[in-house]
C-alpha cells in the first residue's frame, strides 16, 4: 500500500487544496477504508466558505462509501465487516456514554465527533472510522450511489418525523437533493399528493423529469396558495421545510391544514422572524411542528441506514438522477467552487477515486 494518497484538506476559510498527505492508520476499534465515493453534501459548501471548520486542517466529507482495506490492531471486523467488504460509512461518532446514547438517540449525544467536521473525513483516497460506523453495501449496489446513502437516510428520518399516512398531500419546500428524496420516501409510503416548492427552476425541471409530483416556483407562485389548491382547500396534511431560508419556514406554517404536521429541517441561513398572523395561525391549527436533524441508526424501531441501503440497493429509490456531476478526488477543489459560485444547476456532486 502507498504510504502518502491524495485528500482534499481544508486549511482555513475558503482555502481547500488537494494534496498529497500520509495515509491515516486505524487504531484499535478502527478501520482503513480505500474511498471509492464522497458525495458534496450541499452543507460542506458553507461550511468550508461560509461558517469554517472546527479546527484546520480538516479533510471534508461526511457522505461516503468505499471498501475495507485494513484493521486497526487488535481489532475484530464482526460477522459482516471484514477486509474486502464494501461499505457505507456513518459520519456521526457518538461518545456511547451519555444519557441520549445510552437510550440510542445518538443524533442527540452531548459529546459526538462526526467525520468530515470535527474528525477527517472522505474527500480523500482513505479514511479511518470505527468499526461500529460501517455498514456493508447489499450486493450490487453501486459505490457511488451507495455514497448518498447518508442523505437518502437523513430524508427518511424527516419523513418518520412528520408521519406519513396514505392519501396524505405532502408538500416540500426546498428541491435539493434532500427535497427529492424525501419527494420519492413520501410516494413510497402513501402520500398520493405531492407538491414541490422552490424559486431555482432547474431545480423544479429536475424534479420534473423525475415524476416526483406538481411543482411550484414560489418566485411567482404562492405557494400556500398551491398548498390549498392541491389539500382540497384546507392546505397539506404535512409540509417538509427542506430550504432554510428565512421565508419558508413562514411559508411551511402558512401551507399547512388546520391540525396539520409541519417538519422542519433545512437549516436557516439567517434569522428567521415569524408574522403574528403566522404564529396565530400556529395556534389556532393546532399545528405538530417537529424538527428533523440527522438520521436514527439503532436497530429497532427502525434503521434508518439499513433501510436506506436496501431501497438504493434494488432502486426503489433511485439516485441516479441525483447525480449531476461525477468528479475525480483531484478535481475537487474545482467542484466546490463552482458550488460556492452557483455557476452550474448541482443536485450533488459526487467525488470518485479509480
Ligand atoms: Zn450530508
Ligand atoms: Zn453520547
Amino acid at each position: 500500500m502507498s504510504v502518502d494518497m491524495g485528500a482534499l484538506v481544508l486549511h482555513g476559510l475558503g482555502d481547500i487544496r488537494y494534496e498529497r498527505i500520509a495515509v491515516p492508520a486505524p487504531g484499535p476499534g478502527q478501520a482503513q477504508i480505500r474511498v471509492a465515493a464522497a458525495s458534496i453534501c450541499g452543507s460542506d459548501v458553507p461550511r468550508i466558505y461560509q461558517y469554517g471548520a472546527y479546527h484546520y486542517p480538516l479533510i471534508p466529507g461526511h457522505e461516503v462509501s468505499g471498501r475495507v482495506v485494513a484493521l486497526g490492531p487488535g481489532t475484530r471486523g464482526g460477522p459482516d465487516i471484514a477486509v474486502g467488504t464494501e461499505v457505507a460509512v456513518k459520519p456521526l461518532i457518538p461518545c456511547g456514554h451519555c444519557a441520549y446514547c445510552h437510550i440510542g438517540a445518538y443524533g442527540q449525544c452531548s459529546d459526538y465527533d462526526y467525520l468530515g467536521s470535527r474528525s477527517d473525513g472522505g474527500m480523500a483516497e482513505y479514511l479511518v472510522a470505527p468499526v461500529d460506523n460501517l455498514l456493508p453495501l447489499p450486493t450490487g449496489l453501486d459505490p457511488v450511489e451507495a455514497s448518498l446513502c447518508e442523505p437518502t437516510a437523513v430524508a427518511l428520518h424527516a419523513v418518520r418525523q412528520g408521519g406519513v399516512e396514505p392519501g396524505d398531500c405532502v408538500a416540500i419546500i426546498g428541491c435539493g437533493a434532500i427535497g427529492m428524496l424525501i419527494a420519492q420516501w413520501v410516494r413510497i409510503m402513501g402520500a398520493d399528493r405531492i407538491l414541490l416548492v422552490d424559486v431555482d427552476e432547474a431545480k423544479l425541471e429536475m424534479a420534473r423529469r423525475m415524476w416526483l409530483g406538481q411543482t411550484v416556483n414560489s418566485h411567482n407562485t404562492d405557494p400556500v396558495i398551491a398548498a390549498q389548491q392541491m389539500g382540497g382547500g384546507l392546505g397539506a396534511d404535512l409540509v417538509i421545510e427542506a430550504a432554510g431560508a428565512a421565508t419558508t419556514i413562514e411559508q411551511a406554517l402558512q401551507m399547512a391544514r388546520p391540525l396539520g404536521r409541519v417538519v422542519v429541517m433545512g437549516n436557516p441561513a439567517a434569522d428567521v422572524t415569524l408574522s403574528r398572523a403566522t404564529v396565530s395561525q400556529l395556534l389556532r391549527k393546532e399545528l405538530t411542528v417537529r424538527g428533523a436533524w440527522n438520521s436514527s441508526f439503532v436497530a429497532l424501531p427502525t434503521d434508518e441506514w439499513h433501510v436506506a441501503l436496501r431501497y438504493l440497493a434494488d432502486r426503489r429509490i433511485d439516485v441516479r438522477p441525483l447525480i449531476t456531476h461525477r468528479v475525480p478526488l483531484a478535481q475537487g477543489a474545482q467542484a466546490l467552487a463552482m458550488m460556492q459560485r452557483r455557476a452550474e444547476p448541482v443536485a450533488r456532486v459526487v467525488l470518485v477515486n479509480d
